[in-house]
């Protein structure tokens, strides 16, 4: 049955919709925007409150724990579930009532095991293209991918590497203006890791506007412009990887030896200076900012050298774990070991 009037829940939706699209960068089209979303499996509530808008053409990652709402998410935008309350809006089409609309410019890798074993790589790419009314070129597609050479072999018997080519040109045949790729290269050796994320930069470059949802944090900072980072069905935090690893990852790392005895508060007085650590008789240095500057002036003025410099900026994973940490899980487990 249509719904003829906008429910107070949707309503709040769209103004926080609203109210994410101001925070992006001037001229960045959104998209995809979500609002409030919530969905619950019986007891379980699988999104609590997940909102982000996705900027036409990047590559949008979506990371978070297992269990932690990552692919309902991206189920809820491709109108495969239905949310409880919220709003999605992609291509400023909402999935549920514009299913068609939506399901014609979006492309969904699907994941092993439910592809047909026994069609051949070519029957599938055909298969899929009859789905859609303007589909790519199903040679060229798979030359791109390079899949020409398995064109007559069955699906069950392609490698791990060919299976997920497969599942990517099967994402990208309808000539979609969004592709929503899910766990892109598990399983993979490193190797046919890199050659994917080169594909996928490929992809992006021709325009497709990309969902990646994953939990491998050097492919979200090699390939993501920004990430939603999601942890019991919330977004904690939503940044570039680099700006989520130097906001939320604890900083920048200085190791070195002084070449004579500082006191420590010459440091720690430093606006970039956060937290200092004595090793033996190396120095650590934790903070934000130009860290390396600021120590070497501070050194200086005590007339004071830094030797052995190595420096160390935190990573994504460093945020990701510092963000997801449960402390009260962690003692809990603590306490049954
Ligand atoms: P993620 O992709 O981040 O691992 P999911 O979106 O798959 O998370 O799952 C979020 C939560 O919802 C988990 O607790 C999961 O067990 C539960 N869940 C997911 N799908 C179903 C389902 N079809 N029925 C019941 N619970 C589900």
């Amino acid at each position: 049955m249509p719904r003829a009037t906008t429910s107070p829940v949707d309503q709040r939706a769209i103004a926080d919709a609203d109210l994410l699209t101001s925070t992006l960068a001037d001229g960045a089209h959104p998209i995809i925007e979500v609002a409030r979303l919530r969905k619950a499996y019986g007891s379980t509530v699988a999104l609590e409150d997940v909102s982000f808008a996705i900027v036409e053409g990047e590559i949008f990652g979506i990371l978070g724990p297992n269990g932690a709402g990552k692919t309902t998410t991206v189920e809820c935008l491709s109108g495969l579930r239905v949310p409880d309350s919220g709003t999605v809006r992609v291509l400023g089409l909402d999935p549920q009532h514009s299913r068609h609309a939506v399901r014609a410019s979006v492309g969904v890798q699907l994941q092993e095991g439910s592809m047909p074993a026994k069609l051949t790589v070519r029957e599938l790419v055909d298969l899929f293209a009859s789905f859609y009314a303007n589909p790519l070129d199903a040679t060229e597609l798979l030359e791109l991918l390079g899949l020409t050479a398995k064109c007559d072999d069955y699906y069950k018997r392609l490698s791990g590497g060919q299976k997920q080519r497969l599942s990517i040109a099967l994402a990208l045949i309808g000539n979609p203006k969004v592709a929503i790729l899910d766990e892109l290269t598990t399983g993979l050796d490193p190797q046919a890791r890199r050659e994917t994320w080169s594909l996928i930069e490929g992809v992006r470059d021709r325009g497709v506007t990309i969902v990646l949802v994953t939990h491998f944090m050097d492919e979200a900072e090699r390939l993501c412009d920004r990430v939603a980072l999601i942890d019991s069905g919330r977004v904690i935090a939503i940044d570039t990887p680099a700006g989520l690893a130097e906001r939320e990852g604890g900083g920048n790392h200085m190791r070195f030896h002084p070449s004579r005895p500082v006191d420590d508060s010459l440091l720690t007085g430093l606006r970039e200076v956060d937290r200092l650590e004595h090793q033996g008789d190396r120095i650590v240095v934790s903070g934000t900012g130009d860290l390396l500057g600021a120590v070497i002036s501070a050194l200086a003025t005590a007339g004071t050298e830094a030797k052995d410099v190595r420096l160390e900026s935190s990573t994504l994973e460093d945020a990701f774990v510092r963000l997801t940490e449960h402390p009260s899980e962690t003692s809990e487990e603590d306490g049954r070991r």
